[in-house]
């Protein structure tokens, strides 16, 4: 294992696997996962003030202000876990929260190591979204079909009840599968430029990606 600062970040639509593939990387890589999309969920959970904000946009699958989004994740990033590096995923989500980031890291003497970009077709998005469910106290998502619990509608490691976000009902996932395509995907060109994304096929089973990323990140 490398002791250099490891700043790696998904990049990748709604669906595309960024949460699943987070929480297998941070076993694989011993890097916290830092998940701006469950940390607004934690704060709408505990009714925070930041949730309270966060909530109405969530609601109609828009994006939350970059102001309120950086300041919520570089709190997270400045907590000693993250002092070595951090598996970043869905955050950023705008040329804005991407040049925050480059900042935050330059004045820490960092940057990003890598940029894995999970490509997966819209259609695929679709069913994928509309079969996740979501463990009520872990966060850990499941699909009804394509990763389905053993029991189903608990889940299989705490036994928490599943749920459905209501963000992924239909008419929400085709508002944010837009929102992706017309403020987020300009983030392929930016690191693209940079030198640093890696474009991997998440349309293939979970384990395969898996292996894909480690490759990607590790080479
Ligand atoms: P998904 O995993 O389906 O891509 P997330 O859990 O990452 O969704 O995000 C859920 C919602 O939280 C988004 O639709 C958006 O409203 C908000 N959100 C999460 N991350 C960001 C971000 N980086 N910038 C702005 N809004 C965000
Ligand atoms: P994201 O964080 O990018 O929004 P998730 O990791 O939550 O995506 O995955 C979306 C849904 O698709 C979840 O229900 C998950 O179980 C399922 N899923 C993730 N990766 C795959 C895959 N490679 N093949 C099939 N289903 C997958």
């Amino acid at each position: 294992m490398t002791t250099e600062p490891r700043f790696i970040v998904l990049v990748g639509p709604p669906g595309s696997g960024k949460g699943t593939q987070a929480a297998r990387l941070r076993e694989i890589l011993h890097l916290p996962h830092v998940a701006s999309g469950d940390l607004f969920r934690e704060n709408l959970k505990n009714q925070t003030p930041l949730g309270l904000q966060a909530k109405a946009y969530m609601e109609r699958g828009d994006l939350v202000p970059d102001d309120v989004t950086i300041a919520m994740v570089m709190e997270r990033l400045r907590r000693p876990d993250c002092a070595n590096g951090a598996i970043l995923d869905g955050f950023p989500r705008t040329i804005a929260q991407a040049e925050a980031l480059d900042e935050a890291l330059a004045a820490r003497g960092q940057r990003i190591a890598v940029v894995p970009y999970i490509a997966v077709p819209d259609e695929v998005l679709v069913e994928r979204i509309g079969g996740r469910r979501l463990c009520r106290v872990c966060g850990r998502a499941y699909h009804i079909r394509f990763n389905p619990p053993r029991q189903p509608g608990i889940c299989d490691v705490d036994g928490g009840e599943l749920y459905q976000r209501d963000d992924d009902r239909p008419e929400t996932v085709r508002q944010r599968l837009k929102v992706y395509w017309e403020q987020t995907s300009p983030l392929i060109d930016y690191y693209r430029r940079r030198g640093v994304l890696v474009e991997i096929n998440g349309d293939q089973p979970i384990e395969a990606v898996t292996e894909e990323l480690r490759a990607a990140i590790t080479a």
